[in-house]
């Protein structure tokens, strides 16, 4: 019936997240309201960490791709359990120092970093670089030899795999604007001056096929591709890499019709092709990390909102509209996205009414989620749940039409405690002068 086992129903049949009442919950801090259930974030990390270090290796780590939810208290789960991080921007790693989070363990992503990025990675002692492409690389190296310095630096390469039209193309994704392409050569361009810079100390290689990823070969496939790839570099350029990124993806279930990914099982078996190619191309294993982001913090997530109003079109539609919207997950609207709506307050109600649930911004396409169903008796007042929204709705959210951001309320032990207060009108007028 639930997507994942930290929902559940309690006898006033109300929902339950990571067991506690959500009415209550919503009672005491308001709607909307982000859930986040620590148990559940750090059970993730360690089905990752524990299935990386039997497959892959003591030396493997898995790092939280912050981008999928940051804000400080996250960073110190990911601190206590052992992980590393990835990080997009200045913001990220700032936010990241603030928890205390051991910068060495960081990967710095993104494709257009600025000198004042360079130089705030630097600073904050992020401990690698990817580096997507040639302009960066020159950046890495002025602000590296400036300091006296040596950065550790992974390149990211495109293995030309789309991993949702299921087909292993050479040529597709090489247009991505992430990263230099393997099929292209520009890949081992990008080798050649890596290895050529004094300050920069290249360690390998990194790929990310894509997000929300089912197929099931779709890593395997990458491996193989990157692991013969590393074995020509080696061939050509005499550079042998100790370490191969193969970034995140697994998909997670927002609705029943999503299949339950087990991950433990599904490294194993990527574990299996990297063990055989390295053993086939006499390639020495190099360290292997993985960037989960979407699968460590999706389901640790739920949303909780008041309906505001119910507007039925007779011969036409329904609307339930709620007090957020596509400020605070903005997902349907970009991607159209599923997610599950379930009616928090009444889960014992038949749901026959089918309806849209609309969020209360100024704009057409504010729909959080189309032909959901609700109780026929559903009305202005109602609690309304979204599920699985622990990626990608907070790190997304915005102020459109001047509307604060929800706070994000932790659940931990039987006990809650906000983590991210709730914007104020003082905080959306602070930057105005
Ligand atoms: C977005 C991203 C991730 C995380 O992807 P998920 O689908 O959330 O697991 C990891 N690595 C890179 C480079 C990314 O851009």
């Amino acid at each position: 019936m639930f997507t994942c086992d930290n929902l559940g129903v309690n006898e006033a049949g109300h929902l339950t997240f990571a067991g506690q009442d959500t009415v209550s919950l919503a009672a005491r801090y308001g709607t909307p309201l982000y859930l986040m259930d620590e148990a559940r974030v750090r059970h993730n990390c360690r089905v990752y960490r524990d299935a990386m270090r039997r497959h892959f290796g003591k030396n493997a780590l898995p790092l939280y791709a912050s981008k999928a939810n940051s804000f400080t208290q996250l960073y110190r789960v990911m601190r206590d359990e052992g992980m590393g991080v990835d990080v997009v921007s200045c913001g990220e790693i700032r936010t990241a120092a603030k928890a205390g989070f051991d910068l060495s363990r960081a990967f710095f992503h993104g494709n257009a970093k600025t000198d004042a990025d360079v130089a705030c990675a630097m600073d904050c002692g992020v401990g690698c670089f990817v580096a997507d492409n040639e302009d960066e690389l020159g950046a890495i190296e002025a602000e590296a030899a400036k300091r006296g310095l040596v950065q550790k630096v992974l390149l990211r390469v495109t293995p030309g795999i789309d991993p949702h039209t299921y087909e292993a193309v050479n040529t597709g994704m090489v247009d991505s604007k992430f990263g230099r392409a393997i099929a292209t050569g520009q890949a081992e361009e990008l080798a050649r001056l890596a290895l050529s810079l004094p300050h920069v100390e290249l360690l390998g290689f990194h790929c990310h096929v894509g997000s929300q990823v089912f197929a099931e070969d779709v890593f395997e496939r990458a491996v193989d591709v990157m692991l013969r790839f590393i074995a020509e570099m080696r061939r050509r350029l005499g550079f042998t890499a100790s370490l191969l990124d193969l970034g995140g993806g697994y998909g997670v279930r927002y609705t029943s019709d999503d299949p339950v990914l087990d991950i433990a099982d599904k490294l194993g078996n990527v574990a299996r092709v990297f063990h055989a190619v390295c053993k086939e191309l006499s390639l020495p294993e190099p360290a292997v990390v993985l960037e989960p982001g979407r699968s460590i913090v999706a389901d640790a997530g739920l949303t909780l909102y008041t309906a505001q109003s119910v507007k039925r079109i007779p011969g036409y539609k329904n609307y339930v509209a709620v007090d957020g919207g596509m400020t605070d997950n903005p997902r349907y609207a970009l991607y159209k996205s599923r997610y599950t709506v379930l009616p928090a307050d009444s889960m014992n109600a038949p749901r026959t009414l089918r309806c849209d649930l609309a969020g209360c911004c100024c704009e057409s396409g504010d729909i959080l989620q189309p032909d959901v169903l609700l109780p026929e008796t559903v009305r202005r007042g109602d609690l309304i749940a979204v599920c699985t929204t622990g990626a990608y709705n907070y790190a997304m959210a915005s102020n459109y039409n001047r509307v604060p951001r929800p706070p994000v309320v932790m659940l931990r032990d039987g006990e809650s405690y906000v983590a991210v207060r709730r914007e104020t009108a003082d905080d959306l007028t602070a930057l105005d002068e």
